[in-house]
């Protein structure tokens, strides 16, 4: 069992300051969401964890590897799952063969693709069908079950719930939530807070590329500021 450890963490595109001073810890089994506006700093927050941007750290662990020296292409084998943004499944090939493009790692263990399945039926049914035909909803089910295929200990989300409907959201959060259960650590980078606070233990509230606010989701969903600001309460 591993802990995620981020300490001290600062992304610079340049002259533009993305995220500064960024610390968490992910215990096994753990859910952090990471909740904020647009620009706020949450995906490259997300991305600069994964070696995919420009970063300076204190420390980046996961149980007893440092990530800070690993290139981001082996991360997958350490047990970390990384579903982006924007979803990037493969277009041209089918369902199928996008997950298992998810398992091929060389030497790591993957997931039997029936325990996908399971988790999103309508995957199964639709496992011959090329991923450009499925609905945006079913793209964010091909991803998220495309990063399970290396059995992760760890998952990293961003913004899954974008674009879809209100019943997808709902879908995308039973299963994240059954995930979690059954002991993968999750951290969710979301702008919706309430799907943030339904799936996640605890959170951080980033702005301007700092976290200006921690604390578990029972206590966030009903602190005032937070439901102002981020609930549109
Ligand atoms: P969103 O919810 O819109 O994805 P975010 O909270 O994830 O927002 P980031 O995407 O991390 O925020 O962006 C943080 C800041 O860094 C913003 O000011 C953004 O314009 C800037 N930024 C992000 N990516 C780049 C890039 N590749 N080059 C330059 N600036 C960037």
């Amino acid at each position: 069992m591993s802990t995620l450890i981020v300490e001290g963490l600062s992304v610079h595109y340049g002259g533009v300051r993305a995220a500064h001073d960024v610390s968490f810890t992910v215990e096994p089994g753990q859910s952090l969401g990471i909740i904020g506006a647009n620009g706020a700093g949450k995906t490259s927050t997300l991305k600069a964890v994964m070696g995919l941007a420009p970063r300076q750290a204190r420390r980046i662990g996961f149980g007893e590897h440092d990530l800070l020296r690993a290139p981001a292409h082996t991360l997958v084998r350490r047990g970390i799952g990384y579903v982006p943004e924007g979803r990037h499944v493969f277009p041209g090939l089918s369902v199928e063969k996008n997950l298992l493009l998810g398992a091929y790692t060389g030497n790591w263990k993957r997931t039997p693709i029936g325990e996908v399945y399971d988790l999103f039926p309508v995957l199964g049914e639709m496992r011959h069908r090329l991923a450009g035909a499925l609905s945006g909803g079913q793209q964010q089910m091909l991803a998220i079950g495309r990063a399970l295929m290396c059995r992760p200990r760890v998952m990293l989300l961003d913004e899954p719930s974008m674009g879809l409907s209100p019943i997808l959201v709902e879908e995308i959060v039973t299963a994240l939530k059954r995930l979690n259960g059954d002991g993968l650590s999750i951290v969710l980078v979301e702008q919706n807070a309430k799907l943030t606070f339904d799936v996640t233990a605890t959170c951080l509230v980033m702005e301007n590329g700092e976290i200006a606010a921690t604390g578990t989701s029972a206590a966030l969903r009903v602190d005032p500021q937070v439901r102002r600001i981020y609930l549109g309460l």
